[in-house]
């Protein structure tokens, strides 16, 4: 008796828990490093299982046509400013799976970390508060935030922001205001990276940009915009030695450049034309080109603004499928996180289905696409 009720619950067990393999047939994948072409894609609950030519066949499979499709790993916005959940959830129907904000409050950046596990918001990851100094760039919108100054010193500085819950550091250097001495850009670079956490600048200028690349900042929150800054070989050189990413955030470059026109201080930047040549030049020279917008700066949105972002990086020379590694691995890999990969067997059945091929024309993310998480479908509000 007791064997037979062992029984009846084992079957109702694995009857409770059967979900059927999906199968998407004939479909591209690019993994995040290379491409398989005409290939099934098969995973199982939160799983891939496969990705090969092979037609192997699954029982009870669920079928979806691939055909003239691609899939991709899951696209990050690598520089943001997170105001509500709402952000979080939006960006993930748009297959854009984290948001990495780059300045906020302590409060704010732990509030949004609740959503961190749900399956229908993207992943948030925050510096908190920027590192800045009384007069410094992040001072000015009337928030009460800890500046480094005499009674906080650069080193606390970061101890206290990463007992918050920091997942990296930004500090800030812009030439209109007033600017951390290099003392103090040492000690923040010294501790973060004591504690393994990245450090990432905000700069204007082209000047600004080569401290920071000296005082080993991991990457910059922005190209270099302001007027005269035209890196030569030797600046970019230096940014290469010094293994410096860059987040271009054309998006956001573009509006101030076009707003800058219109109110009669253009001769404050570089054209945007010059800009785009900044960022080729740095692509180039094998600087990793990460992908963000700095939305909501001028009203960027969270979703369909980071496929506008990849198209001006296309636009400034770049291949199609470099530019998808732009949102892609290059920031899993610079920003060493965990959470994200290639799509491998084994690995988190995290991935977007875009009809066409977006590592051949990277305005085909525009197209509807379909987004899964943790293998179960994300859905449009
Ligand atoms: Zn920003």
């Amino acid at each position: 008796m007791k064997k037979l009720i062992g029984l009846f619950l084992l079957v109702a067990l694995s009857a409770c828990s059967h979900k059927p393999y999906v199968l998407i047939q004939d479909v591209t994948v690019f993994d995040g490093e290379s491409l398989h072409e005409n290939v099934n894609f098969v995973f199982l609950d939160s799983v891939i299982i496969g990705i090969s030519p092979k037609k192997k066949r699954y029982s009870g499979a669920q079928i979806i046509d691939g055909k003239g499709m691609t899939i991709i790993p899951p696209l990050i916005n690598a520089h943001v400013h997170v105001r509500e959940g709402e952000n979080l959830k939006a960006a993930l129907q748009h297959g854009v799976f984290a948001l990495m904000d780059m300045f906020s409050t302590d409060n704010r950046a732990n509030a949004l970390r609740q959503f961190n596990d749900s399956l229908s918001y993207a992943r948030f990851y925050s510096s908190n508060v920027g590192a800045t100094v009384p007069g410094g760039h992040g001072t000015q919108f009337r928030v009460s935030i800890p500046t480094i100054d005499d009674d906080l010193s650069a080193k606390q500085f970061v101890n206290d922001r990463i007992a918050a819950g920091a997942d990296y550091i930004k500090l800030t250097q812009e030439h209109s205001m007033e600017k951390l001495s290099p003392q103090q850009l040492g000690d923040i670079v010294q501790a973060a990276h004591q504690q393994d956490k990245k450090v990432v600048g905000h700069i204007s200028t082209l000047s600004d940009a080569l401290d920071l690349a000296n005082h080993q900042v991991d990457g910059l929150a922005h190209i270099w915009y302001r007027q005269g800054a035209i890196a030569d070989a030797s600046a970019l050189i230096s940014f290469r030695n010094n293994h410096l990413f860059i987040i271009p955030t054309l998006s956001v470059i573009q509006k101030v450049i076009e707003s800058a026109a219109q109110n009669g201080y253009a001769d404050r930047y570089l054209s945007f034309p010059q800009v785009q040549a900044e960022v080729r030049k740095a692509y180039t020279a094998g600087i990793p080109i990460l992908a963000g917008t700095d939305a909501p700066n001028y009203q960027l949105n969270y979703t369909t603004q980071l496929y506008e972002e990849l198209i001006l990086l296309k636009a400034c020379g770049i291949p199609d499928l470099a530019v998808l590694k732009a949102a892609t691995t290059n920031i899993y890999q610079q920003f060493a996180l965990p959470d994200f990969g290639l799509l491998h067997p084994n690995s988190m059945a995290n991935f977007i289905l875009v009809p066409g091929k977006p590592h051949e024309d990277i305005s085909d993310l525009k197209v509807r696409m379909r987004v899964w998480k943790r293998g179960v479908e994300v859905l449009g509000s």
